[in-house]
């Protein structure tokens, strides 16, 4: 997958670990015959490939979690299965963490936001 970060946003270690993996996946979407979450719902974006896609564009376009992104994030149940049918070795561990990582920092930011206005 083609990826867009600056070279500002490759400085942060996290970053451009998620960069070297989100470059590995080639969209083949083999990861979702073994997803449960898009086994049960079909939908691409509750799948390991359509999350990959919105981890990639919130950290790319430093977009805020909407609800909708962050509920597709949450009903990942990190079982991993996906892992073991990626045929590129794709590391969703980390994607995954790194997408939960930046919604809750998002989260708390805009809690402590609201508490000091
Ligand atoms: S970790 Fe499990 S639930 Fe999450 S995307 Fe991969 S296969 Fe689906
Ligand atoms: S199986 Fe691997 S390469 Fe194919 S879409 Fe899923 S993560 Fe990307």
């Amino acid at each position: 997958m083609q990826t867009s970060f600056t070279d500002k946003q490759l400085q942060d270690k996290d970053n451009k670990t998620s960069e070297t993996i989100i470059r590995k996946c080639v969209h083949c979407g083999m990861c979702n015959a073994t997803c449960p979450t898009y086994q049960v719902n079909g939908e691409e974006l509750e799948g390991p490939r359509g999350r990959i896609y919105l981890i990639k564009d919130m950290l790319e376009n430093k977009k805020p979690a909407t609800k909708e992104i962050a509920k597709h994030i949450d009903s990942c149940l990190s079982c991993y299965s996906c892992m073991t049918t990626c045929p590129s070795g794709v590391n969703y561990m980390h994607l995954i963490d790194h997408g939960r990582n930046y919604v809750n920092h998002l989260v708390f930011y805009f809690q402590n936001l609201l508490e000091t206005h």
